[in-house]
């Protein structure tokens, strides 16, 4: 598990002004990494981290002379226009970067003539994915989601009796998972009503969004070498914002016997920010849990992981129709959550991923599955909120809503707070939907 050091201090400032914020996402105590490029330029793009409204460039960082050794290393792979070199140097190098650029952002650093010049404007940049994503599995890791979901699907069977057992998981599509900004279409596709003889196809017409944590793969494994749980945080490289857009109609449909299919691949949206593995260290919470459930199997439970193998993440998630953004109102909130009330830790997932032998790549990717809350307006999709479709939400200017129309852009906002710790947020993961393709 990652320790508390100097990096997390509470009372640690920047020279960058607007870090100091009490509200920013990104103090000196965050620190996470994109890849970016000034907006509209034809700039190569290139390593970034966070700091308050700024980002540091580090591709100029590396040429600033500020940095040397194991920190200078990590600045040269984090010059390339993707971070999975970076990634694979493992966490030793994550942290010997982090701490060098706590120490060179800080009030009264000598570094700051020099890396000052290497500081962007966030309102100036333009995101790409952070890394190459190879492969993408999506977990399903709220119990609250798949015994509210299940019930939907199969009222007198809503939990399979797997579900406490394993991390229940499928192999899902990198191609199609964008950075903050993603535009799509509506998908089309075979959709049957529970009363028609035959399917139909056509749009989607119960198009959802899914309120997700995406976590990043650092360092791999060797097929074959499965990663031990209390091994696990050392593989994570960080966390992100993740909405796993889904075709509720289409997902009825097909997902029996195989599971999920074109319901999910459409699209997926991530949050630019990576939010690193060492960074929430001071959000460990415990992990239960109930007696009365099964515990885990010994490969999926260990002192560390019940001590502090969860984070308490705290997850909103906002719906800007069109008709708000021609008025030029706020979105409106549908619900908030916490990744704390997790059934699997990150480390179970990573741990059971790789138990048979299974190797992970620098820049795999893992969606945490929907994160809803123990209660109903703590619901991560419209699917629980609207139970189904059955009851229409109603959002401050009179519209409702049951599923999402076209123009509907779905907002995603994290961030972690606690007496005695810095703030730190994810930024935001927006995506909007278009119409289908006519
Ligand atoms: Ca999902």
């Amino acid at each position: 598990m990652p320790v508390l050091n100097e990096t997390h201090d509470l009372t640690l400032t920047s020279w960058v002004s607007s870090a100091n914020d009490a509200q920013t996402d990104f103090p000196i105590q965050n620190l996470p990494f994109a890849i970016f490029r000034r907006q509209g330029s034809d700039e190569a793009f290139r390593g970034g981290v966070a700091i308050g409204d700024q980002i540091v460039d580090l591709a100029a960082a590396k040429d600033s002379g500020v940095f040397n050794g194991l920190a200078q290393q990590a600045l040269e792979a984090c010059a390339a226009d993707e971070l999975n070199a970076f990634m694979a140097m493992g966490s030793e190098a994550w942290s010997a970067l982090r701490l060098a650029l706590s120490r060179a952002l800080r009030s009264g650093a000598d570094a700051e003539a020099a890396l000052s010049a290497c500081l962007v404007a966030q309102a100036d940049a333009e995101y790409k994915l952070p890394c190459r994503i190879g492969d993408y599995t999506d977990f399903y890791t709220s119990v609250h989601h798949a015994t509210s979901v299940g019930k939907l699907f199969r009222p007198d069977n809503p939990l399979l009796p797997n579900y406490k057992w394993v991390p229940i998981g499928y192999h899902g599509r990198s191609s199609s998972i964008d950075v903050s900004g993603q535009a799509f279409r509506r998908p089309q596709g075979q959709t049957k009503a529970p009363d028609a003889s035959e399917p139909s196809f056509g749009p989607c017409k119960r198009l959802d969004y899914e309120l997700e944590i995406g976590i990043y793969i650092g360092a791999g494994n060797e097929l074959g070498e499965p990663i031990a749980l209390d091994a696990a945080d050392d593989h994570v490289f960080g966390l992100c914002l993740f909405n796993d857009w889904s075709a509720r109609d289409i997902q009825a449909w097909e997902y029996q016997p195989l599971g999920p299919f074109l319901a999910k691949n459409f699209a997926s949206t991530v949050s630019p920010w990576i939010v690193t593995t060492e960074a929430l260290a001071p959000y460990r919470v415990e992990w239960t849990r109930d007696a009365a459930d099964p515990q885990p199997l010994p490969y999926l439970d260990s002192a560390a992981t019940r001590s502090e193998g969860a984070i308490d993440i705290q997850l909103e998630v906002l719906l800007e129709t069109e008709q708000m953004r021609n008025a030029g109102s706020e979105p409106a909130k549908l619900s908030e959550s916490s990744f704390r009330h997790s059934y699997w830790t990150v480390s179970q997932m990573v741990a059971h991923h790789t138990v048979n032998g299974c190797n992970l790549q620098p820049g795999d990717f893992f969606g945490s599955g929907t994160q809803s809350g123990p209660q109903h307006e703590e619901a991560g999709s419209l699917l629980e909120l609207t139970v189904g479709g059955k009851q229409p939400i109603e959002l401050a200017n009179g519209e409702t809503r049951t599923f999402l129309d076209d123009g509907d852009a779905v907002i995603l906002r994290g961030w972690c707070q606690k007496e005695g710790a810095a703030r730190i947020g994810f930024g935001e993961c927006k995506g909007l939907v278009l119409p289908a393709k006519g």
